[in-house]
């Protein structure tokens, strides 16, 4: 006699590249049912959509907490995300449940950290602004003093949280001539001998660096990291990169700090909210350049992330082992 296997539920909150979806769709154990757009799945439909599911595979932009959880019930085995940053999980709940957790660590790091330097560069060379001006007509002449900024040899470049990404950073910085290379975080990091960097309390990176990264996860301990006062330790000719996430700053008191004259300039990749209204004080800002979250934004990158994630996804439904758990 046959045994006619049920197919189980899958959950996907997002048009995401085929590369996952087929994957998902040839593997033959489960039925997909997909919030087909390329815009965020509204809360209401996410809470319907997961209702029954085994797996959801889900994106930064949607809060997974307990609500999601008890709408999902007792099947739910597996949460995948397209992403390696997983503050939009609330694994307290999570874990509770006995829910295991996939994500994609590694496969983004190249394509954030060259998104980093792309952003400190155009930051730090005022870039968005020099081409504004050969649009506008504001480029008269060749003039000494003008649409100047800073460069990276000679300098020192501060990078907080020596992660992956901030490794990937700062091993691309390096060749510019950095001349120094602090990094802060919970722990001194061997891996750092690479890029010769000094492991220093947050205090010594923030007076010292002419270039201050964030690159650090968003935890309670980062949130609301760079405030006033941490600004105020800045040099007022330093230049400021975040491509962590928005949480990660206050960005009232980065507005002052970079309306005021306290710090150069800044770079953003991450901002809260995402989107940041096109009406925000901090867009106002010719020293300020803000960037739509692209940093994993290459296409092969996008493509590597979904099929990661959908292989998390289904390991996680047949037991088996993760290409890439979270263990928390
Ligand atoms: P990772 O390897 O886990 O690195 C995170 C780093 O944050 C660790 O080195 C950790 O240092 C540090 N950290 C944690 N708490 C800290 C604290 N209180 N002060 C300073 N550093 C602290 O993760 P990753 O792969 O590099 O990714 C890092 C983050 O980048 C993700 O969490 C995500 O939010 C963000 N991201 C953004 C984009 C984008 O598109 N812009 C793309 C990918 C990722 P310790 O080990 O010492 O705690």
């Amino acid at each position: 006699m046959q045994t006619v296997q049920k197919l189980m539920k899958v959950f996907v909150t997002r048009r995401i590249p085929q590369e996952g979806m087929k994957i998902l769709s040839q593997a033959g154990v489960c039925k997909v049912s997909l919030w087909d757009s390329d815009e965020p799945v509204p809360r209401t439909e996410l809470l319907k959509g997961v209702e029954g599911a085994h797996a959801l595979l889900c994106l930064l932009s949607d809060k997974i907490d307990a609500e999601v959880l008890d709408a999902a019930g007792p099947n739910l085995k597996v949460i995948s995300t397209l992403s390696v940053g997983f503050d939009h999980l609330a694994l307290d709940e999570i874990k509770k449940r006995g829910i295991r957790v996939g994500y994609t660590p590694d496969v983004l790091t190249d394509a954030t950290a060259e998104l980093t330097v792309a952003l400190l560069l155009a930051t730090a060379r005022r870039i968005p602004e020099g081409v504004e001006e050969v649009k506008n007509g504001g480029w008269s002449t060749w003039k000494p003093l003008w649409l100047c900024g800073y460069g990276l040899s000679g300098s020192t470049v501060g990078v907080i949280g020596l992660g992956r990404i901030g490794l990937a950073i700062a091993r691309r910085l390096k060749p510019f001539g950095v001349k120094r290379l602090l990094y802060s975080g919970r722990t001194a990091k061997p891996h750092a001998a690479e890029v010769d960097g000094e492991f220093v309390p947050l205090d010594t990176l923030v007076s010292e660096s002419d270039f201050v990264v964030v690159s650090c996860s968003l935890t309670p301990e980062t949130q609301g990291l760079c405030d006033k006062a941490f600004f105020s330790k800045m040099k007022n000719t330093a230049v400021f990169i975040n491509s962590s996430r928005g949480n990660v700053v206050n960005q009232e008191d980065l507005y002052q700090a970079l309306s005021s004259g306290q710090i150069a300039a800044a770079g953003l990749d991450v901002t809260t909210p995402e989107p940041l209204p096109t009406n925000h004080p901090l867009l106002t800002l010719k020293n300020c350049v803000v960037l739509p979250h692209i940093g994993s934004a290459t296409y092969s990158t996008r493509g590597i992330m979904a099929d990661l994630s959908a292989r998390n996804l289904l390991a996680g439904l047949q037991g088996t082992d993760m290409p890439s758990e979270l263990t928390f």
